[in-house]
Parts: structure tokens; sequence; C-alpha cells
């Protein structure tokens, strides 16, 4: 440790045969003093809370106490890495017990990393928003944009988000006197807390303003373009960086997140980047094959059907699908109906009557095979009956 150091003793304004006690005392003091928290910005307040706490990480463990009598600053030059300040002193419940009281926040994030909340008037980063929007399949599979109306939390106008009514302004904390803390006494121990009537913040508010009703917020409705690209669907969750609230003095916007939800279609089915479809085929065209028109994200198309086509046959259309957010297009699966038709006229009706009778087993494979599995079935039932009689 080349640089010039401070007595810890003197760091601390204690006696080299101080106590425990007295040490600790004399800590609290100072860490109360200089913590980063109530000293935003001051760098040398900085230097000396973390000057303080490393005497005290030292002089408050009787092992590295009598090292450090012993041997002076080399004494605590504990390990390779030297004195890690930054884990002793996250580690040392210590610490926490003498702090814990006094600031609300973690232990973690002391240096010039103090939590937001720690301080009430740093500016705060407004909240995250979000919005669950519903679309209908088309915009999915072509995008659109779309403006909508959303409550969006601000400063309140009127009072400029101090809470306080036009013309009055914040008035020191009479409870704690602007301090922020309160002290009570314990015994030995000066306990101190946050004050409970300011939080913490040294300020009240004794008229508030009416707009806002005190809390220097307000809600207001904005509007605001979303675009949807092509490709989303139902769960996907699109990020508008600081379209969220505002932020508080000064801070940053929070995000804007908007959870889409596709509604059903009366024609498409969707997975993923595959589109599903039913088209409804009469019969004569199942049986003599021909052109059908199948809907598509391109517009018609005619899809040829096999003569003999059953019903259920699936055909893909390769690349007529819908695309994803990644930018895949799946297929168009058109699964066949047979529509029977209703409504006869008796011309038709003749015309059916003569093809039934023109037909033979040879036209309906399917039945002719179904038929074989149930006389086989009933050959089998046949034979077990007759044997149990027996
Ligand atoms: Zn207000
Ligand atoms: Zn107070």
């Amino acid at each position: 440790m080349a640089e010039q150091k401070r007595d810890y003793y003197e760091v601390l304004g204690v006696p080299r045969d101080a106590s425990a006690d007295d040490i600790k005392k004399a800590y609290r003091k100072l860490a109360m003093k200089y913590h980063p928290d109530r000293n935003q910005g001051d760098k040398d307040a900085a230097e000396k809370f973390k000057e303080a706490s490393e005497a005290y990480e030292v002089l408050s463990n009787a092992e590295k106490r009598q090292r450090y009598d012993q041997f002076g600053h080399a004494g605590t030059n504990f390990g390779p890495g030297g004195f890690d300040f930054g884990r002793d002193f996250t580690g040392g419940a210590e610490f926490a017990d003498i702090l814990g009281s006094l600031f609300s926040g973690g232990f973690g994030d002391l240096f010039g990393r103090s939590r937001q909340r720690q301080n009430p008037n740093a500016p705060q980063r407004g909240g995250d928003l979000r919005f669950d929007m519903e679309i209908d399949l088309e915009e999915a599979m072509f995008g659109a944009s779309r403006d909508v109306e959303l409550p969006i939390g601000e400063d309140c106008e009127e009072c400029g988000g101090t809470g306080a009514a036009k013309g009055t302004k914040r008035e020191t904390c009479r409870q704690c006197g602007g301090r922020g803390v309160v002290t009570t006494s314990n015994g030995f121990f000066q306990l101190q807390q946050t004050c409970p009537v300011c939080h913490g913040e040294g300020t009240m508010i004794t008229n508030p303003c009416h707009a806002c009703g005190g809390t220097g917020r307000t809600r207001k409705r904005r509007k605001i373009t979303l675009t949807i690209p092509k490709g989303v669907d139902t769960g996907s969750r699109l990020r508008l960086s600081g379209k969220g609230e505002k932020g508080q003095r000064g801070g940053e916007p929070g995000d804007l997140y908007v959870v889409v939800h596709v509604r059903d279609h009366n024609v498409f089915e969707r997975n993923d980047s595959d589109l599903v479809c039913q088209v409804a085929v009469p019969p004569h065209i199942a049986a003599l094959g021909g052109l059908v028109q199948v809907p598509t994200p391109d517009g018609e198309a005619s899809l040829k059907i096999q003569p003999g086509t059953q019903g259920g046959k699936v055909y893909r259309l390769r690349g007529k699908g819908i695309p994803n957010l990644r930018g895949d297009v799946g297929d168009l699966l058109v699964r066949i109906e047979i529509e029977v038709p209703q409504d006869l006229s008796s011309s038709q009706r003749k015309a059916l009557e003569h093809f039934g009778k023109s037909c033979s087993e040879s036209n309906f494979p399917i039945g002719k095979r179904m038929k074989k599995d149930v006389a086989d079935f009933m050959e089998r039932r046949k034979a077990l009956l007759e044997a149990q009689k027996k």
C-alpha cells in the first residue's frame, strides 16, 4: 500500500485503548454523517465514509485490530488481493446491524450506486406499462398500425409534481425537523429510524394539491400509435422504449409492453407459421377431380383435386402460410370436406338413383374393406360363443 493512509484510530476519532462499544459508537456517528445517501454526489463525503468503514472493519474485529496494532496498515494487507473492501463490507453482519435501522435499502449498493428510492430527491425512472391488445388475424398477417389511447402517469401539471397546492410549498417535517430520521433512546443505545411521518424525505405537505390529492402524479390519456409488425402471434410482446410512465424529477420514462392476442378467425386456424383451412367440395368434383378455389394470404388460388379424393384429405400449399416474427413463412394446409348435396329436385334424385344402380362394390373399396373386417368379426364371435356352449 503505497499511498499514505490515516491511522484508523484517528479516522474514527477514538483513543488506542477505546472499547469495542466506543468504536462502534464512533463509527455510527461518522457513517450517519457521511453516508452517500445523505451526501449525494459529494466525493469528499463518499471518501470519508469509505475511510471510516474501512477503519471500523478492522478495529471492530479483535484479531484484525491486534494485527493492526502490531504492524500498522501492513498488518491489514490480508491475502493476495489486499484489503477487499467491497466484499468485507457487504458480508459484515455487524455493519448491517448498525445501519439497518437507518437506511431502508439493502447493503450491496452503498457506494455511489445507492438505490434511487433511498434518496427522495433523486430522479426516478417511470414505471413500465402493459397493454393487452386484441388484433385480427389479418393484422397479424400483414402488419398494421393502430392508434390507442392509454392513461399514462406523469408529474401533476398543477403542482409540478411536488404534491403541494399551488402557491404553497412542502414544509420541513415537524416530526424529524427535516432530518428524515427520528431518534429513540433504548438503554445504552440510541436507535435511529426513518421518520414515520415524512418517510425519510424530511419534508411534508400540509396543503395538498387538489388536482392530484398530494401524490404529485396524475394520469393522462395519451394517444399512441402502435405499429404491429407482421408475424405477431398470441403472446407476442412488443416493447416500446420510453412510452411507459413519465419519470419523476427528470427521471427517464418507463417502457410500454404491448401483449398481443390474436382473435379466432372464421377461415383460418394458425399454427405458428402454418395456416389451416377447410374447403367444401361437392361429391362429383371429389369423384371426378377438378379445380376448387381456396383462400390464401396471397388471394384466391385454384387447387387441383385428384379424381377419387376422399373427405379429410389434406393438401399442402407450400409457402402460402403466415410469416412468424422470425420471418419464416409456413404452408397452407387445405382439408377437404365433402359436402353432401341437399334439397334435390326430382330430376336430380332420378339421376342419382340411376347412378346408384350402376354402382358395384368395386366403386367403393373402403366400404368393401370395412365389410370384410365386419364379416371377420362376426365369424370369430360366433365361433367363441359356440365353444362356450359346449
Ligand atoms: Zn398536483
Ligand atoms: Zn420527518
